[in-house]
């Protein structure tokens, strides 16, 4: 470590400077919380009564130091951490329904093997993070991108046209729809609705689905049910449905109308990808 980073750690909690302030007398660098915490405003290095004034520079300095994530080792900076963090997706996040960490790839096979049936009616732990957290993170994305370009944009491997994640949070590329769909306009979003094979198999792709699941028109993850042979979401959309619990399956019962036109859609136009 070279003198400058030395000189951008704390005195008190020997980090490197949260939020740095600089004592006004001899300008040595604290974190804001360390130095709040100095009995009667004395620095700890020059021992004199002093003022604590933000310090642009060494936070800008402190933000550009390189670090690597301890849960990928992807190369980042202190600055950028914590946005890397929210996608990482070797970092662990907590099941729970059993309380196992787990990285987020593996966390959907976790679910989907060990407890199934609770998690599709826990519509919060399996669709929120799922899809709804996922649809958040890149409308957050986007938003404070000015929606001008996208980083979420992907390609989709079969027509090769560049796909976008929508209002649903499904990929759309904007192409002909690979069949005939009574719910749509024959396209591929480009903000809602039904996407077509390509575009499916990004949204499988990038959530992480396990094989059999698809992502049903609205944005949430569906599996056929080996008992009814229909496709549920687990959602609870269906209250006032005569016959229903409320809930779309997520093993028996009648489906939502979205998982309905996976249903059709199944047979053909996804059928290569299930
Ligand atoms: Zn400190
Ligand atoms: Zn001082
Ligand atoms: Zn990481
Ligand atoms: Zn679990
Ligand atoms: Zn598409
Ligand atoms: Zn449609
Ligand atoms: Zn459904």
């Amino acid at each position: 470590m070279d003198n400058i980073e030395k000189r951008l750690m704390c005195p008190i909690c020997l980090d490197y400077c949260k939020q740095a302030v600089e004592c006004s007398k001899c300008i040595n660098l604290y974190c804001k919380n360390c130095a709040d915490s100095l009995s009667d405003k004395k620095c700890a290095l020059c021992r004199e009564s002093t003022e604590f004034h933000i310090s642009n520079f060494a936070r800008r300095a402190i933000n550009e130091i390189p670090v690597n994530c301890d849960f990928c080792s992807a190369k980042s900076t202190i600055g950028d951490l914590e946005a890397h963090l929210e996608k990482c997706e070797k970092k662990s996040i907590t099941c729970q329904i059993c309380d196992l960490k787990l990285t987020k790839i593996s966390f959907l096979n976790h679910v989907s093997s060990n407890h199934l049936d609770k998690a599709l009616h826990k519509t919060e732990l399996f669709n929120d993070i799922l899809a709804n957290k996922f649809v958040q993170s890149t409308q957050f994305l986007n938003s404070t991108l000015n929606g001008t370009h996208s980083i979420d944009t992907k390609i989709n491997s079969k027509n090769k046209k560049k796909a976008r994640l929508g209002a649903t949070g499904k990929y759309y590329c904007g192409a002909q729809l690979d069949d005939f769909c009574s719910c749509c306009d024959g396209f591929c979003g480009t903000k809602s609705g039904c996407n077509c094979s390509g575009c499916m198999e990004l949204d499988i792709r990038f959530r992480l689905l396990p094989k059999g699941w698809l992502v049903n028109r609205d944005g949430f993850a569906a599996k056929k049910s080996s008992e009814t042979g229909k496709t549920y979401c687990g959602r609870k959309n269906m209250m006032g449905v005569p016959l229903c619990d409320g809930y779309c399956g997520p093993n028996n019962g009648p489906n939502c109308p979205a998982c309905q036109k996976l249903d059709e859609q199944v047979k053909r136009r996804y059928s290569k990808l299930i």
